[in-house]
């Protein structure tokens, strides 16, 4: 079936946000997996179960009210040296949240994610909100968008393309995203240790974003 997403960012929406990261440099053959969405209380343990596995590194760009819901297994996202990040409190959407409102809920997942890699949910963050962010989270603040999707969040998503995609354009510097969310968890399940073989295969490491 044809997938209503791209699984590769276009170069056109790299060129339209220059100062956003959409991959890392190639130098130390990494790879940055990242994990948006949690914690989740089942999902959450089992990423981390096997990142350990593989000896991985990962970034997980947590809800603020998850992490208030859920502050153990945000615990042991960072005891297990992986880095957290924001997604706002709430899940907001750039596009639909006026500037005001969207602060607010950046500032209250602030108060729980002490991080300055944030993530836009759905990637969408208009110039104001961005600016904004920064101003609130640190001048220095990262906005880490992404490589590759694998479309775990999609349940009609066919698996092998997915892990067909992720395997054919994932390279070193490539931040992947996956969902450690309940939704996701079925196609994730499948996608993710499919992914990571291939990745391991080729020599390449498992890195967080710093
Ligand atoms: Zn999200």
């Amino acid at each position: 079936m044809s997938l209503p997403y791209l699984y590769k960012t276009p170069a056109w929406l790299r060129w339209i946000y220059p100062q956003r990261i959409w991959r890392l440099p190639a130098l130390d053959n990494q790879v940055y997996l990242s994990f948006d969405d949690g914690p989740h209380p089942v999902v959450t343990p089992w990423v981390l179960d096997l990142l350990k596995e593989f000896d991985a590194k990962a970034s997980f760009f947590c809800i603020g009210k998850n992490v208030e819901q859920y502050p153990g297994i945000y615990k042991r996202i960072l005891d297990e040296g992986h880095s957290a990040g924001n997604h706002t409190h709430t899940h907001k959407n750039g596009w639909h949240t006026p500037l005001d409102t969207y602060i607010e809920d950046v500032k209250k997942s602030a108060r729980v994610i002490s991080s300055r890699l944030f993530r836009p949910p759905y990637g969408r963050l208009r110039s104001a909100q961005a600016k904004a962010v920064k101003k609130v989270l640190g001048a220095d603040t990262k906005i880490i968008m992404w490589d590759l999707l694998s479309g775990d969040f999609d349940p009609s998503v066919s698996i092998s393309k997915s892990v067909e995609q992720l395997n054919k354009h994932t390279k070193p510097g490539s931040i992947l995203v996956f969902h450690d969310s309940e939704k996701a968890f079925p196609q994730m399940q499948q996608i993710l240790p499919a992914v990571m073989k291939n990745i391991k295969l080729k020599g390449w490491g498992f890195g967080g974003i710093n």
